[in-house]
């Protein structure tokens, strides 16, 4: 399969991730990735950036190393009513937006508080992408969560990072399998991200490959074929909601 892009990853502005942009972007180019993401984490993840970083992104230029650049953010979910940790005004100037629960500032709830939390999001238009639905310590709905993606246009992602077994999440690998059985079934596109904390791990899918192929997923739903196709898909998300 032909993947043009890996859009969420994070550099040593995240707080607990070990390369800077230029290493991120070379490590693309040699990859032959057209298009990489930089998307830090916003507050709520101990050590990450200030907000003000988000607001001075646009002195960051947009190609290096023959790779575009989006740079935008993984924002926090908060609370079970899809409350974000970044300011609207803030995320409307970021190129990428992903939203997704971390354990460090989300107190999981029961299945239906944690799946209102993601639906909630998924309808919010400001957000392209939801990152790692997998963790089986924040149980979700997935029948729910892919019909609400089908219907806002929002991207899930299959995150290989979040089934490397040193991951913490819980029972990441059948969560994901379930999840692309439904997407399969309802005909949803996915993402798939390497969410590189380190440069060498750019581009990185060797996991979420498996994964794919256990599930006889279908490559026509997997949107980083195309960098046209993503870009057309979060213009179409943000506008449709
Ligand atoms: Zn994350
Ligand atoms: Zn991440």
């Amino acid at each position: 399969m032909n993947i043009e892009l890996d859009i969420h990853t994070h550099t040593i502005v995240s707080g607990h991730a070990y390369s800077t942009i230029r290493e991120m972007a070379k490590e693309a180019s040699k990859k032959g990735l057209k298009l990489l993401g930089i998307t830090e984490h916003a507050k709520g993840i101990p050590g990450t950036c200030a907000d003000i970083y988000f607001e001075n992104l646009r002195v960051v230029p947009r190609e290096m190393y023959g790779v575009e650049l989006m740079l935008g953010a993984e924002i926090n979910i908060l609370d079970y009513n899809g409350k974000l940790s970044l300011e609207d005004r803030i995320i409307d100037k970021l190129d990428v937006r992903i939203a997704g629960i971390h354990n460090h500032c989300y107190t999981p709830g029961t299945i239906e508080q944690n799946t209102n939390a993601v639906i909630e999001v998924i309808k919010n238009p400001k957000i392209d992408i939801i990152s790692h639905p997998d963790d089986g310590l924040c149980p979700l709905d997935y029948d729910a969560i892919v019909q609400a993606a089908k219907k806002y246009n929002t991207l899930l992602e299959l995150n290989n990072n979040s089934i490397n077994p040193v991951n913490c999440r819980k029972n990441a690998i059948e969560n994901n399998i379930h999840m692309l059985k439904l997407c399969k079934e309802y005909n949803v596109q996915i993402i798939i991200s390497s969410d590189a904390h380190i440069d060498t791990d750019v581009g990185r899918f060797n996991l979420a490959y498996e994964i794919l192929q256990e599930v006889h997923f279908p490559e026509e739903l997997i949107i980083n074929r195309s960098v046209i196709d993503f870009k057309n898909k979060i213009k179409n998300t943000r506008c449709a909601k």
